[in-house]
């Protein structure tokens, strides 16, 4: 696809917006059980639809001074974060042409960003995203830009099986639960999308952000119980898997 790299900067951007804007729905309604596509967006506080003049990601924000049109509730700064770090991530993660190859990248990263935020807000990551992103992944697989379908089979498939061995010996040695279900599949989807090389990151970024952010945390409560809770492991996974995967495609851009 031919196309002056400003207009297609332009066009990845807007892409990535309304996909952001999209995934918004998606951390708000899917751990509800609610449908993705009906009703259209409301407003929490007084029940009103949006309007489509007030439902454009992030300028609408901006214009509407993060306040709703009829009723003037405040909305959440995350809804426009949502969309502006979706955007900047699809810029990074372009690979200089629109192929399957490109949209497997940007799948992945769309659904990172739903799961760090809907573990985030209720601790678990939803099968549709993990699993369902699983499917999609072996099903592209054979697509990717680096790894081959078999490579990524294994990958996916190692990198479910060691987690959920981390995760029963956790349990047995402890009596906790470590590591959910959740983060378990999670495993299988990094792998079927970034190989053994974001099954590796994620693995030592992941750790070591986990450690690092529970140190911090523990010292800010200065509370014992507290470090017994879990915090949300899946952000951490989508950081590791990210940084990996973004790496890759840079270094793919200056061969
Ligand atoms: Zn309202």
């Amino acid at each position: 696809m031919m196309m002056p790299p400003m207009m297609m900067t332009i066009m990845i951007a807007l892409f990535g917006l309304v996909i952001g804007s999209f995934l918004n729905v998606v951390i708000h309604r899917l751990p509800l059980e609610q449908s993705i596509v009906r009703p259209g967006s409301h407003c929490p506080s007084c029940g009103n639809a949006v309007r489509w003049q007030h439902n454009v990601p992030l300028l609408s924000y901006l214009f509407l001074r993060g306040k709703c049109a009829d009723c003037g509730a405040k909305i959440h700064w995350r809804y426009p974060m949502v969309e502006f770090i979706t955007a900047v991530l699809f810029l990074i993660a372009f690979r200089g042409s629109i192929d399957i190859a490109q949209f497997r990248i940007w799948f992945f990263i769309a659904i990172g960003v739903a799961i760090t935020f809907i573990d985030l807000d209720h601790r678990i990551i939803p099968d549709e995203l993990s699993l369902g992103g699983w499917a999609v992944g072996l099903l592209t697989a054979y697509w990717d830009f680096r790894n081959g379908f078999g490579h990524l089979a294994l990958a996916s498939f190692v990198g479910f099986g060691v987690f959920f061995l981390f995760a029963t010996a956790y349990e047995k040695m402890t009596g906790r639960v470590g590591l959910g279900g959740g983060d378990i599949k999670f495993m299988g989807t990094i792998g079927v999308f970034t190989g053994f090389g974001g099954i590796w990151s994620s693995l030592m970024i992941s750790s070591l952000l986990g450690v690092l952010v529970g140190v911090i945390v523990g010292r800010l409560q200065k509370n014992s119980e507290l470090l017994k809770t879990s915090i949300p492991y899946g952000p951490f996974l989508v950081v590791g898997a990210l940084i990996e995967m973004l790496y890759e495609v840079s270094k793919w851009m200056n061969v």
